[in-house]
């Protein structure tokens, strides 16, 4: 396989050919898409063009909680890794994979280190762990083996180990959650570490966002290239999908590898929606055996760009993930994720604290109420943060002034180790 840069004909032949594959192999080796073709009456030879898509219905990730095993198409003995994701409902939900899958998920990652500006050169310093079932991991592990790059497995946590070992080893580039970059900068403050002189030049940065929907990078991206002089590629992926979207240098989105994957971005009434409008991610996954999937809705809601990249690419682009359909909230009017509020309350330096609380009212609609710190306690700062909040959301949530003492109560309410910023009180 060669990885495609441009030629659009060329990827709508290979992605209808692949698709045409997948649902004859569907039809016969998956109990889950055998019962919804027959209760659908779905006619897989109706299915000429990806565009036909639509005349099968979604899968949801309840449907992979509820019926995990009927997705399996092998016999148990062709599984030869168990991963892991977690489910709506509570427990895990399983995703199994052939030797064929694991080959593919390296292929895909090798891909996306090389949109990355990845070569044989570099040395990767993973900073996530490998076990747990964790495909991000594996994934990763494998595709910088394909790259013949180096590579250091530290795993997570450990910040004095991490710092004592990129000044040992050398690495160019460190692949970490966003957060933890935070905090290895914060220890190597500490401790008097410059981390300007050291090798590393870069991070490939998962699980959270570090870019606004604009491309700018958001408050958690800034505070981290203002003390560190690295360039930032942020990744988006998901077990499910098997298949990961990553920027290249010029930071404009996660690039799309449309022969491993059909992607749509969907409404509410799954209809496509247009570009630059956020959408649920939703996937068809091309060339896997264990677990394919087909129209399976991620829960993730992104925007796509859909012009020529910079890079040369003119494959779609996904924009960091705007928010977890759940916890989507339509306020008077207008539709809101909590990350957008995160950045917005992070922003002001009247606002030293919040929780953002979500219930509904007496006729069923979504109220917002911010618990907010203010800097300080008069009519003037509560004036300066209805202005804001008013410019920026275009609508007033109800605001209730709380102290450090307060805040935290709220904040630990749950008994979490982790603050808690957000309250879904949502019947
Ligand atoms: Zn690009």
């Amino acid at each position: 396989m060669e990885f495609i840069r441009d030629k659009a004909g060329d990827i709508e032949v290979i992605q209808e050919k692949k698709l045409k594959e997948l649902l004859v192999y569907l039809s016969k080796h998956s109990p889950f898409y055998k019962e919804l073709f027959s209760k659908h009456q779905v006619n897989i030879n109706e299915i000429k063009s990806v565009a036909d898509l639509s005349l099968i219905p979604v899968t949801t990730k309840d449907d992979l909680q509820r019926q995990n095993d009927d997705f399996l198409c092998i016999p148990a003995v062709d599984v030869i890794e168990y991963m892991s994701t977690s489910g709506t409902l509570g427990s895990p939900v399983t995703i199994a994979l052939t030797e064929n899958d694991l080959n593919r998920l390296a292929y895909n990652e090798y891909n996306s280190f090389l949109c990355a500006e990845g070569t044989k050169h570099d040395i990767y310093q993973l900073m996530l762990t490998l076990d747990r079932q964790f495909m991000a991991g594996i994934a990763y592990y494998s595709g910088i083996r394909k790259l013949g790059a180096g590579m250091v497995r530290l795993g997570p946590g450990v910040p004095a180990l991490q710092w004592e070992t990129i000044k040992r080893l050398k690495p160019t580039a460190i692949v970490a959650v966003p957060s933890f970059i935070l905090k290895l900068i914060q220890f190597a403050k500490e401790t008097g570490i410059d981390i300007n002189q050291t090798s590393v030049k870069k991070a490939i940065c998962i699980g959270e966002n570090i870019r606004n929907t604009d491309f700018s990078l958001n408050i958690l991206g800034k505070k981290i290239t203002e003390a560190w002089d690295i360039q930032l590629f942020s990744t988006y992926a998901s077990t499910e999908m098997q298949t990961a979207f990553t920027e290249c240098a010029q930071g404009k989105g996660g690039h799309y590898q449309p022969e491993l994957l059909i992607v749509e971005l969907l409404d509410e009434n799954n209809q496509p929606v247009a570009p630059y409008t956020p959408g649920e991610v939703t996937i068809t996954t091309l060339g896997v055996e264990g677990m394919p999937l087909l129209r399976y809705k991620t829960g993730d809601i992104c925007m796509f760009f859909d012009e020529p990249c910079e890079c040369g690419r003119t494959s779609l682009r996904l924009s960091s993930i705007i928010g977890r359909k759940k916890q989507m909230i339509k306020f008077k009017g207008t539709t809101l994720y909590p990350p957008a509020l995160f950045d917005l309350l992070n922003e002001r330096e009247e606002i030293l604290d919040f929780v953002i609380e979500v219930y509904s009212n007496e006729i069923g609609l979504d109220q917002v109420l911010l618990y907010l710190v203010p800097a300080e306690d008069n009519e003037e700062c509560d004036h300066r943060i209805r202005a804001y909040l008013q410019a920026r959301l275009r609508v007033s949530p109800h605001i209730k002034y709380v102290t450090v003492e307060e805040i935290q109560k709220i904040q630990f309410s749950e008994a979490s180790r982790k603050p808690i910023k957000f309250i879904d009180k949502r019947a």
